[in-house]
């Protein structure tokens, strides 16, 4: 271990930043959220970094840098661009024992700054020991996303009760048990949904009743997936996949995706076909409030957003009659991610004043949509489930009086690595699909916007696959 992590106690101490330009000023700015008194000591000095020494009561040297600036304090950072400087303030802190730190210089540096995720009072450091700070930063990023924001009001809540808690419990066993319990259970599950008072009510009636409350009800996360690049999950969405009990998910939800989830969660799949349901949909409302009844925490895990084509509704309906708590959390739907990584906004002020979600799936293969509303100038359309009845689509849509060259673009498993592209006219489209196939699940977008994805497109599947 070439360095030692230690999170210092700044609060009202001194300490000497040598240089008075921008990098100064950064790190003063960290070493006031601290607490610290910030001495600068340079010929000349930024206006901003004076208020800042003014404010946080340090001393204002505007002169060059001699040793006796080190008297009285108890760190000191040279963010000098001189060498010379720099290498000085190095020596004279190493011979007086002082901590010392210049900055960008990792051979110059006693100490160095780990890049940090501020949940105060909750605060992760990453250090890469100076040999590549982006990478302490990108894992700091990963961090970002594990960690929610609301930790530090949980970490609050948590030292409020610290006294009653030793108090109720003498031994470090129990102790520890019992916060444990606390931290990763509903009253964490209470903070992170922002219900602060519900969440303390909780943790006072498990700490007053001698035997700790069971959790007898589980709870229900109606999650939406995205389209199938991870890295459109939302935070929440991620925190929820990783403490669930039991996951049931689609198939139409990705396995990178999957792969996130907690490793030692019962994974059930619901998948559905298109007509054959793996689980019907009745069993599905009820094997979400059977695991919850059992007191697990359910992840339902969708596709896209629960509640555009996802029947997500009808699922909390059940949970609702059956008063199993739940959250839903919403996720992209495909209209959004395919447009986005197609190049075809979906509205824009040249062509589209209005988009039209439509389901494709027709019933009996009929033409059961309200066609003359759809075929409509200046609206884009944007079909789910729509590639089995697009021989239809593209028929009932001239037929409604739509010009047969209307641009019609047709997504494959947008926002994945195997994203294809078809673009064609209603005329063209059920020809061109015979000579380059694609596979489900496909979106399909009509409108003038489609001609835009020739400049707009960005997204390279394969690259991105390399990259990643
Ligand atoms: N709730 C989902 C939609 C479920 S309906 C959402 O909000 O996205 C299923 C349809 O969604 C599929 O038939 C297809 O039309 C569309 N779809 C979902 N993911 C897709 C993807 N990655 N690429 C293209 N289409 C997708």
């Amino acid at each position: 271990m070439e360095f030692l992590p230690l999170f210092f106690s700044l609060k009202q101490r001194s300490v000497l930043i040598v240089g008075g330009g921008e990098v100064a000023l950064r790190k003063a700015r960290l070493l006031t959220k601290a607490g610290a008194s910030i001495n600068v000591v340079s010929p000349q000095v930024r206006d901003d970094l004076k208020e800042l020494v003014k404010s946080s009561k340090g001393l204002l040297l505007e002169e060059q840098y001699q040793s006796t600036s080190l008297s009285g304090v108890m760190l000191v950072v040279a963010a000098t661009d001189d060498q010379a400087v720099n290498k000085k303030v190095y020596d004279d802190a190493q011979a007086q024992n002082l901590p010392v730190n210049v900055v960008d210089q990792p051979d110059l540096c006693s100490f160095i700054f780990p890049a940090i995720v501020d949940r105060s009072p909750v605060i992760a450091a990453v250090s890469s020991g100076g040999s590549s700070p982006v990478l302490a930063r990108l894992l700091r990023a990963k961090l970002e996303t594990m960690i929610p924001a609301t930790y530090g009001r949980l970490a609050t809540l948590a030292e409020k009760y610290r006294q009653n808690v030793k108090d109720q419990f003498s031994q470090i066993n129990q102790r520890r048990g019992f916060w444990e319990k606390i931290l990763s259970g509903a009253v964490a599950d209470l903070v992170f949904a922002g219900k602060d008072s519900e969440a303390e009510k909780l943790l006072q009636d498990e700490l007053s009743s001698a035997e700790p409350i069971q959790r007898e009800l589980g709870e229900v996360y109606l999650v939406g997936a995205g389209p199938g690049d991870p890295d459109l999950l939302t935070f929440k969405a991620l925190r929820l996949m990783q403490q669930a009990d039991v996951v049931l998910f689609d198939r139409l939800v990705s396995q990178p995706i999957l792969d996130l989830c907690r490793r030692d969660a019962h994974f059930v799949d619901v998948g559905k076909a298109r007509s054959d349901h793996t689980v019907p949909q009745d069993g599905i409302n009820q094997l979400l409030v059977k695991y919850a009844q059992k007191g697990h925490r359910v992840l339902r895990l969708k596709g896209g957003d629960p509640f555009i084509f996802g029947r997500g509704g009808e699922e909390i309906e059940e949970l609702s009659d059956a008063g199993v708590p739940f959250q839903v959390v919403p996720g992209i739907t495909a209209a959004a991610g395919c447009s986005s990584y197609a190049g075809i906004p979906l509205t824009h002020r040249d062509h589209a004043q209005s988009v039209r979600f439509v389901t494709g799936h027709l019933k009996d293969n009929s033409a059961n949509l309200p066609w003359s509303e759809l075929a409509f100038p200046n609206q884009t359309i944007v079909f789910y489930m729509g590639l089995m009845g697009l021989p239809v689509i593209c028929r009932e849509l001239i037929a409604h009086g739509m010009e047969g060259s209307t641009p019609i673009a047709l997504v494959q498993k947008g926002t994945r690595p195997e994203q294809k592209v078809v673009i064609a006219t209603l005329e063209t489209m059920v020809e061109t699909l015979k000579q380059n196939p694609v596979s489900a699940p496909t979106l399909i977008i009509v409108g003038q916007v489609v001609t835009l994805h020739d400049r707009l497109k960005w997204f390279q599947p394969g690259e991105d696959d390399l990259v990643k």
